[in-house]
């Protein structure tokens, strides 16, 4: 498997300015090395910019690591970076907490310069073959933009960030214009670049965090707007709908005009129990499906009750 050229990045944290020098100067001729003196740091430089792997002391004032760690592996973006615990706490107690706060690893002090590097050197490369795998099977093989599977994830995740906050959430599904008829014209192999085209321009048009847009199936396309109300969805939908005309690709064969376009059906909901994701899809389906009836080209919307 081929390996990312980039040197990956390691934080180091420990509170002992003598300690971070020497694992400074271990690991630097390999990875790309950031320091941080307390817990309370660590946690802010990860959220800045996640690093591949942290080496993690345990005895911190304020702070110590089993909280880092544990503060770590219960937030979602974070739980994927490995830990290695590098500590004077030699009991077995110890190393049996640390493991099973999720650590892949526990090295104690003093360290032997070459086991460190080799162990980080180890998971390292693991995560990074995690990293490679998680992206392509997450990821649509022809268009490149996120995968069903990566759509249900983000849909089942912004439901319950919904239920927390109390704040909409929508959908729109987008479906090509008479897609086989272009097919059909010219060729199957146009059909694919046409696909890709179009999921380039709608993904383009999503700028937040919260977006997500995904292949759905064949010719159809689907978007998780978090924190994103009913109007500011068709919004969005509309902008696709003309950044997909914008491409002015020649599509003769079509109901709707002579060249690509796309229906859009837009659905949202404030989420509360007793409804779920699967309503909110199968209302922006039903949009897309009002879109089509209504001679294609359009945005179709509805709320959900409560949305509004
Ligand atoms: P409508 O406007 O009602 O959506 O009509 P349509 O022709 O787009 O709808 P229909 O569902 O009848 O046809 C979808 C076509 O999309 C059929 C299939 O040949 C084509 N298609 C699905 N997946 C792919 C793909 O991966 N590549 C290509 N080239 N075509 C695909
Ligand atoms: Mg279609
Ligand atoms: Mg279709």
């Amino acid at each position: 498997m081929e390996m990312p050229a980039t040197p990956a990045t390691v934080l180091v944290v420990d509170d002992a300015p003598s300690n971070l020098a020497i694992l400074t100067e271990t690991l630097r001729g390999e990875f790309d090395v950031r320091i941080a003196t307390s817990g309370a740091e660590a946690l802010r430089l990860v959220d800045a910019a996640p690093p591949d792997l942290i080496l993690l002391d345990i005895l911190m004032p304020d702070m110590d690591g089993y909280e880092v760690c544990r503060r770590l592996k219960t937030d979602y973006a974070t739980r994927n970076i490995p830990v290695i615990f590098l500590t004077a706490k030699n009991e077995v107690a110890d190393e049996t907490q640390g493991l099973s706060l999720g650590a892949v690893d526990y090295i104690t002090k003093p360290v032997t310069v070459p086991i460190v590097q080799a162990r980080v050197r180890a998971h390292v490369e693991l995560k990074r073959r995690g990293d490679l795998l998680e992206n392509l099977s997450m990821r649509d093989g022809l268009t490149g933009i996120a995968n069903r599977r990566r759509f249900d994830e983000c849909l089942e995740r912004a439901w319950r960030h919904g239920m927390r906050c109390a704040t909409p959430l929508s959908v729109i599904m987008a479906d090509i214009d008479d897609f086989k008829a272009y097919n059909d014209a010219y060729g199957h192999m146009a059909g694919d670049v046409c696909l890709k085209n179009v999921a380039r321009a709608l993904a383009g048009v999503l700028r937040r965090p919260g977006d997500l847009a995904a292949r759905f199936g064949g010719e159809e396309f689907a978007m998780v707007l978090e924190d994103t109300c009913i109007s500011g969805a068709k919004h969005l939908a509309e902008a696709m709908r003309l950044t997909v005309r914008a491409l002015d690709m020649a599509h003769a064969g079509s109901r709707a005009a002579p060249i690509v376009t796309v229906s859009l059906g837009v659905a949202s909901v404030v989420p509360v129990g007793g409804l779920s994701p699967d309503a909110l899809l199968r209302s922006a389906d039903r949009m897309l499906y009002q879109a089509k009836q209504a001679g294609r080209d359009r945005v179709a919307a509805d709320c959900l009750p409560l949305a509004c």
